[in-house]
Parts: C-alpha cells; structure tokens; sequence
C-alpha cells in the first residue's frame, strides 16, 4: 500500500505529470506534493491532517460541496446495476435520458437536446464541429470562423485551446490554430478608455466586433463563443449592455451564439444558467462542472431547436453523425449528475448563492475596495475576484515578475483557505461551494485581508 509519507511523494515527483505544473520544480521537489485525503462541506483535509476552506470549490466545480454521500451513493446503486453501456445507434441507459430531460426542463427558453461528453473542452470540440456540420449542411461551406475573446476560457485542446484566449494556453503549442479569431475581452477595469461609461465600452467591444466580423467577411463567419462572466481570464461581470448589443451584431450576419457555461450553469451566478442571469439566447450552450459538481467527470453541449433542425436535416441527407466518444452519457456519471441536480433543488442551494453569495461580495469590498493596491473588488452570485495594482490612482500594474498574485493566494493558503491565483494579472479569484455559510465567508475575507497585508508590507 501507498500509504507511506515518503514513498508516496517520491513516486509523485517521479512518476505523476500534473496538469499546469511547473514540471521541473516539482520534479526536483521544489514545490510540495499535497495530497487531499477528504473533505466535508467546503472544507478539504489533507494527508497531514491539515484543514483548508476551499473557497474554489476545487477548480469551480465541486458546487454542492464535499462530502455528500447521497451523489456517491447513487454512483455506488448504478455500479451494481450497470456500470456501463454505450450511447451509440439509440441506445441509453435510465439515468443518462433522465439526465437529459432534467438539463432540458432547466435550460433557457428555446433549447432541444443534450449531448454529452466528459469535459469543457470535448464538450466546445463537440460545439465547433457542430458548427461546422451546420453550415455545410445549410449549404455554406465557407461560413467556418469562430470568434472567441482574449482572456475568454474554453479549453486545453487543439481547438479549444486556440478558442482560449490566455498567452499561456497558447505559447509554444503553436496555437491558435485558424480558423479561431479572438475579439476584445469585456473587460471594462483594464481595457477600457477611463472616459468611457461601461455603455460605451459595451457598444466599442460590439463595433469591435463587427468591424472583425466585416473585414473577414460575415459569409466566413460561422459563430461566436464566450462565458457570460469571464471566469479564468480574470471573474469579470460584462460591463453593462454587453451581451444584448453583442446579440443584435451577431443576429445581423447571421452568426450563431455559443454560451460556454462550464462554470456559470447550474446556479453559480443564483441562476439557473449565466444565460437567463445576462440575457443571452444562445444557440449553444456548454455545460460541464456543476453538472456532477465534479463527483464524476461529465460535460454537455445543449443545443438549440433551429441547429438541431438543421442537425436532422444532415442526417437525413448524409447518414448517422460521425461523431461520438466511448465514454458519452456513460451510466455512473449521468447518475452522480442527477443526484448532483435533485441534491441543488432540495437543499434550495442556488437561494444560498444568491444570498451568502451578495454577503460575501459585500463583506470583501468593504474590506478591501479602499485598499492602496486594490484596483477592484467584483463578481457575481459566488464569484468574485479581487485586483492588485501597483497604483490605484493611475490603474498601473505590477510587473508580473513580482508575482503578487501567486504570492496572496499562497499567503492565504498558509491561512487555511484556498484562493485562486488567476493566470493572467494579479487577481485572486473565490468560486466557493454552493454550501458555503456567511460564517464561513467572514473567515475567507478575514483571511484575505491578513494575507493582502502579509505580502504588501513586503513589497
Ligand atoms: N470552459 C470554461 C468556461 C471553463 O472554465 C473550463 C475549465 N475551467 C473549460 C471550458 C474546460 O473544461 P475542462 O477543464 O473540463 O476541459
């Protein structure tokens, strides 16, 4: 058994490539194995015992919380029963339909069908392709570019990372790969001019938009991705009026709207879906962590009555679709998926994002808007981000090379609470659990202030 201390961080740093990793470091034993052993509520444990609030929710999904063993139970019932079947030629298994209805009754107004895949980014491979299959079938084998946005997040694959508008996912993989474009990030705080109302900057990202869009030309432009809140490229609420005037530009060329909701679906926002909160009507929707809150891997692409029209009309003149994954709609995931959705209704937990979410955005401005090098506090239902610049009165930022970022949410860490250092900028970012409590969010902005404070008194 792998159960001693030693022997199991030395095959660690010998054998486990981890994802975004520093590989070196933690290969020279540089950086610290932590190995999580458990968790209840919002709370994980480690090997050593050591408690952390985890106030990401393990990378923003594990949405109900830690803990719950009706999810693993109903996992455990399925397993006996059948662990496995797959969903090509019609067939299905009782959760896996059940699933989809479910997610059906649930989406926004004028959604059709449900495919499912096992992460964000097959899921947005399954949205691409779709968008292709949809334009040749319509007849419009030129319209195939996709507009993304920088410091949008979409995923780490060949396609969807190109789709992913962050240096980093980019950088020495040789993407974006055509036919990916990326757009101006909503992103009122860093991009836009200071004597712009967020009006204006909403209708300068739309005529940015368009102005792309014309110079491509609208009959090579296929769709359009983003999340209805920036959520890697730094927890940014679109300033005010961005998604409707995105819509009517994206209505004039007929380009279609893919909403990736991996992190807003399923209540983070206190909505159903990112959608309903902002307004969008998405032909498109991606689906992924909340889902399952992450106790088994499962994701889904919602599509829209008119592309599954469109869909079956393909069909109908080329045959069965030519796409599928081995483990699409697999049984013990669709499970955990609908225990994972009834677990959400029953324990009114969405009521919890809206309320412990507005106590805790409050409690963190209050406590840190003021701050000399906090540029901004924000977010929305249980997301929220705080900035650090160097000056607030002339929005400059630090030089990356500081770190300052990294270094909060590791201060905080030594704290007993998980943030997230975001990858671009100096922004620690809160995603906590649905369950969180307002005592629980005292702590975590009681924390983060001790932490700010830590590190800037070094600088
Ligand atoms: N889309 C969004 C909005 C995401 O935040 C993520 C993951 N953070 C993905 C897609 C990709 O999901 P996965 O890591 O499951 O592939």
């Amino acid at each position: 058994m792998l159960d001693q201390t030693n022997e199991l961080t030395a095959f660690d740093r010998d054998h486990f490539f981890h994802p975004s990793t520093h590989m070196g470091m933690h290969a020279r034993g540089e950086t610290p194995t932590r190995v999580v052993t458990g968790g209840k509520g919002a709370t994980i444990v480690d090997r050593d015992g050591r408690e952390s609030l985890d106030a990401f929710a393990g990378l923003y999904c594990v949405n109900v919380g830690y803990g719950r063993t009706e999810i693993a139970d109903a996992i455990a019932t399925q397993a006996h029963k059948l662990p496995y079947y797959h969903a090509y030629v019609g067939h299905g298994s009782e959760p896996a339909i059940q699933l989809a209805k479910m997610i059906i009754d649930r989406a926004p107004a004028g959604m059709s069908r449900v495919y499912f895949g096992l992460s964000g980014s097959d899921a947005n491979e399954t949205n691409i392709k779709l968008i292709w299959y949809y334009n040749n079938v319509l007849g419009r084998p030129e319209k195939k570019k996709i507009i993304s946005r920088w410091r949008g997040y979409h995923g780490s694959g060949v396609m969807t990372g190109s789709l992913t508008g962050l240096a980093l996912f980019h950088n020495a993989f040789d993407l974006p790969r055509a036919p990916i474009l990326h757009t101006e990030a909503p992103y009122y705080f860093r991009r836009a001019d200071r004597s712009m109302s967020e009006e204006q900057f909403s209708q300068f990202c739309a005529d940015k938009l368009e102005e792309m869009i014309l110079a491509e030309g609208p009959h090579t432009v296929a769709a359009f991705i983003g999340e209805p809140l920036l959520g890697t490229g730094g927890i940014v609420p679109p300033p005010a009026g961005y998604w409707e005037k995105i819509q009517a530009v994206l209505t004039k060329y007929d380009v279609l709207l893919v909403a990736d909701e991996v992190v807003t679906g399923f209540g983070r926002l206190g909505t159903m879906f990112g959608s309903d909160h902002y307004g969008i009507k998405p032909d498109l929707i991606t689906i992924a962590k909340g889902l399952t809150s992450a106790y088994l891997p499962l994701s889904g692409t919602i599509v829209s009555e008119k592309v599954w029209d469109v869909l079956v009309q393909g069909s109908d003149q080329l045959g069965a679709i030519g796409h599928g994954w081995t483990y699409s709609a697999h049984p013990l995931c669709a499970a955990a998926g609908v225990a994972n959705l009834d677990l959400i209704d029953k324990l009114d937990l969405i009521e919890n994002v809206r309320t412990v979410g507005a106590h805790f955005r409050a409690a963190l401005a209050a406590a840190l808007s003021d701050h000399a090098h906090v540029g901004e506090v924000r977010g929305n239902g249980l997301l929220a981000a705080v900035e650090f610049v160097a000056d607030k009165d002339d929005r400059v930022f630090f030089d990356p090379e500081q770190k300052i970022g990294p270094r909060i949410s590791a201060a905080l860490a030594e704290r007993g609470v998980i943030g997230r250092a975001m990858p671009e900028g100096d922004i620690l970012g809160f995603a906590p659990p649905f369950c969180l409590t307002q005592e629980e969010a005292d702590v975590v902005v009681g924390k983060t202030l001790e932490a700010v404070e830590s590190v800037m008194t070094q600088i």
